[in-house]
């Protein structure tokens, strides 16, 4: 079996004809697999959906009870047979509950990875290198000049400034989705134990990862008076950064830990003053180390920066492609872009806490 019969590219996402399902659809399908609960990659609507419980349970906190007609929960290493494909979810190390897709017919084994990092996060179960005969990964930050870097560092550059300005609330603007939570995990690791807050639209994610693992003393910032932010760390999405809703926070200083802040001039345009580049994607060399690892001998890329990845694996002797698969982005970026939408025709949902930030 040619791997090309086996995952094929189409508007509605990389679909199997063989087992009639598809992975990450960016449209309604009758059988979605779902790598992760970010909402370009999880959408609600699908006939049928299988996904880690994790990825279940925050699809329904953001979509609702009925986000799908029915729904099965895999654990990861599980092994199901759909229609004579096998099939299996591996930690991707990404955001809780995150899998890569491992696909089987006939010996042929394709990974889909979703989006991955294979660096500690201490909020979800570390990236499992499955080896396959084709590997399908992401190109989100696939350009040499992306490196995060360690980020410990950035955690420490976020504790300096606490303590070089007590009375400044310190804004950190961090996808809602994993981000928030990972950092606040650093924060308390680096033995940071005063309340941190949280901007609405991330109570209830970030509760949900709170019976999980300790998180410390969260606070919502609703509930919160303005002398009390004085000094102290405020989580909230990043489109948050800009709008009204940072008038109640005394001399406030906008962070934004992203993988991008490794670019200033992204920085300086969005009026960060503290970048963090904190990222829960691979950087190159993340991409570079994971990709010869499996020992696939073909790779496709999906989203982001494809070209250069496709040119080191050519020097490399691996056979490389782009998918050109659409509707997939990083999540900070796909936040951004649908903020800017949104807020082109209103105004007044600028304060309300529930509506800032989430994508839909
Ligand atoms: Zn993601």
């Amino acid at each position: 079996m040619r791997p090309e019969n086996l995952l094929v590219p189409t508007p509605a996402g990389l679909c199997c004809p063989e087992g009639a399902f598809h992975i990450d659809p960016v449209r309604p399908v009758k059988r979605a697999l779902i790598t992760h609960a970010h909402s370009d990659h999880a959408r609600a609507g699908h006939g049928a959906v299988l996904a880690t419980a994790e990825t279940l349970d925050l699809m329904r906190l953001r979509y609702g009870e009925g986000f799908a007609g029915t729904t099965q929960a895999v654990a990861y290493g599980e092994r199901l047979t759909i229609d004579g494909t096998t099939v299996s979810f591996h930690p991707a190390g990404h955001v809780l509950g995150s899998a890569q897709i491992r696909v089987e017919r006939n010996g042929l084994v394709i990974v889909a990875s979703g989006d991955y990092k294979d660096v500690p996060d201490p909020t979800c179960a570390p990236f499992e290198l499955v080896p396959c005969d084709v590997f399908i990964s992401e190109a989100t930050f696939g350009l040499p000049v992306f490196r995060h870097g360690d980020i410990a560092t950035e955690i420490g550059k976020l504790m300096r400034s606490l303590a070089l300005f007590p009375d400044r609330a310190h804004l950190v603007g961090a996808y809602s989705l994993g981000k928030a939570q990972r950092l606040i995990a650093l924060l308390r690791a680096a033995g940071y134990d005063r309340p941190i807050f949280l901007h609405g639209a991330m109570e209830a994610i970030t509760g949900y990862y709170a019976v999980r693992m300790d998180l410390g003393d969260l606070r919502a910032v609703r509930d919160g008076q303005k002398a009390e932010f004085a000094g102290a760390v405020v989580l909230c999405p990043p489109s948050a950064l800009g709008d009204r809703w940072t008038r109640r926070f005394p001399d406030p200083i906008a962070c934004f830990a992203s993988g991008w802040m490794r670019i200033r001039a992204r920085a300086r345009q969005r009026g960060v003053e503290l970048p963090l580049v904190v990222s829960d994607h691979c950087d190159w060399d993340g991409l570079t180390r994971v990709i010869p690892a499996t020992g696939a001998r073909e790779i496709w890329l999906t989203h982001g920066a494809e070209e250069a990845l496709v040119h080191w694996c050519a020097t490399r002797g691996l056979r490389a492609k782009p998918l050109h698969l659409v509707g997939y982005g990083d999540e900070e970026e796909v936040e951004v872009l649908e903020a800017a939408t949104a807020s082109s025709d209103q105004d007044a949902s600028a304060t309300d806490e529930s509506a800032a930030g989430e994508p839909a």
